[in-house]
């Protein structure tokens, strides 16, 4: 029986509990190193080296040699960067851009913006059953026009994990595009070669960091038409008053998750996968190809939001649409675009975790959903 005060968090994908050692890290460089790494007295100088420290120590984690950073405020802002900066910044070497049609939706509405009020052509790819798509559709698409391709990594919904380095070798057969990755969802919990992106985005509090607190990291041969304009700061990319706090912080939180074991909540997700197996009205969305991080599923007898609340209500935290875009959209687009009915792609819930869940969280989950589809007409 689940102690009444025990929370059960199974919505990592929506976000994370910092950690004590990013809350630790984050209250000193607060309290003793507050200086604008701007100033060009000696505290703004040893800021403005810490600050380029955390980047060089982003680049290590993830073992790039040709890259650079740029500090954003979150994933969205580092993808809005990332796509309509360089695209415009571009424009004059080709306007038709590919992405697919479950991307989170700070990639999709950059490629609405794009089309509707730059005049890009706009190519958007369509998965497959299972969430994913493949470097031959890619290919099929690509021409000498072709500037960017934006393609997750994995899906914040369902968690499916897209063939990257194909796509990858798919891109750079065209010298004039790059290759675009929103890998919010991706870092510590897939392997990735990020030496073959172009361009891909952090997001802190996803990996138990700071939120508020975000990166793109390109090739530096790169450039972009800033989005915020002001003090030059960030190369001249991204205006603002640099946190040495989130430098250091996201580097903190990317050299934890990038070490993270990930077999623990590859337990975590055979048992729940198994339990849900038993569950009369359960259809599952995520496969075993899916990261291991994100199980969805949807109820073809019962309305998802209802059977959310009563689990919150319980002290049991799960989404029935991503966070992000709940209050928009009343169904799963991602979900739909697998092929499923109206029903199912309404009636979704994404229970996701982090390295801070145990067996018991899956336990109690599944104990309680069988109460609560049990309990509730
Ligand atoms: N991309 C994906 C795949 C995400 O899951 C999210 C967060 N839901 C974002 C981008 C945006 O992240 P942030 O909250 O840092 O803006």
């Amino acid at each position: 029986m689940k102690d009444n005060n025990k929370i059960v968090y199974l919505d990592n994908a929506a976000t994370t509990q910092v950690s004590d050692e990013v809350v630790a890290l984050f209250v000193e460089i607060e309290k003793n190193n507050f200086a604008n790494p701007n100033s060009i007295h000696a505290l703004g100088v040893k800021n403005a080296k810490s600050v380029q420290i955390a980047k060089e120590n982003i680049l290590k984690s993830f073992r790039l040699n040709k890259h650079k950073v740029i500090l954003t405020s979150s994933a969205t802002e580092a993808n809005n960067l990332a796509i309509k900066g360089y695209c415009l910044k571009y424009a004059n070497r080709g306007k038709h851009i590919i992405t697919t049609n479950v991307e989170h939706p700070s990639v999709l509405e950059c490629f609405k913006q794009l089309k509707e009020q730059f005049d890009y052509n706009v190519t958007i790819l369509e998965v497959d059953s299972k969430g994913c798509v493949s470097a031959s559709q890619v290919k099929n698409e690509m021409s000498k026009d072709t500037i960017l391709v934006s393609v997750m990594a994995v899906n914040n919904e369902i968690g499916s994990v897209n063939p990257i380095n194909e796509i990858a070798d798919v891109v750079h057969a065209y010298p004039k595009a790059n290759l675009h990755v929103d890998t919010t969802q991706a870092i510590g919990k897939i392997d990735l070669d990020y030496s073959k992106i172009d361009m891909f985005v952090v997001s802190s509090h996803k990996i138990h960091g700071l939120k508020g607190s975000g990166a793109l990291i390109y090739k530096s041969s790169l450039s972009f038409l800033p989005l915020l304009s002001g003090g030059g700061q960030e190369d001249g990319f991204r205006s603002s008053t640099v946190s040495v706090a989130n430098a250091s912080t996201i580097a903190l939180a990317i050299k934890n998750a990038l070490k993270e074991d990930r077999n623990a909540v590859n337990e975590l997700k055979n048992k729940l996968v198994e339990g849900l197996k038993d569950i009369d009205g359960v259809e599952l969305n995520s496969d075993e190809n899916c990261s291991p991080y994100i199980v969805n599923f949807s109820l073809n007898k019962k309305k998802a939001s209802v059977v959310v609340e009563d689990l919150s209500n319980k002290g049991i935290y799960v989404s029935s649409v991503s966070a992000c875009n709940s209050k928009k959209e009343p169904y799963s687009y991602v979900v739909k675009a697998l092929g499923k009915n109206d029903t199912l792609a309404h009636n979704t819930i994404r229970v996701s975790f982090s390295k801070n869940n145990t067996l018991e969280d899956v336990e109690i989950f599944l104990k309680e959903l069988k109460n609560t589809l049990e309990a509730i007409r």
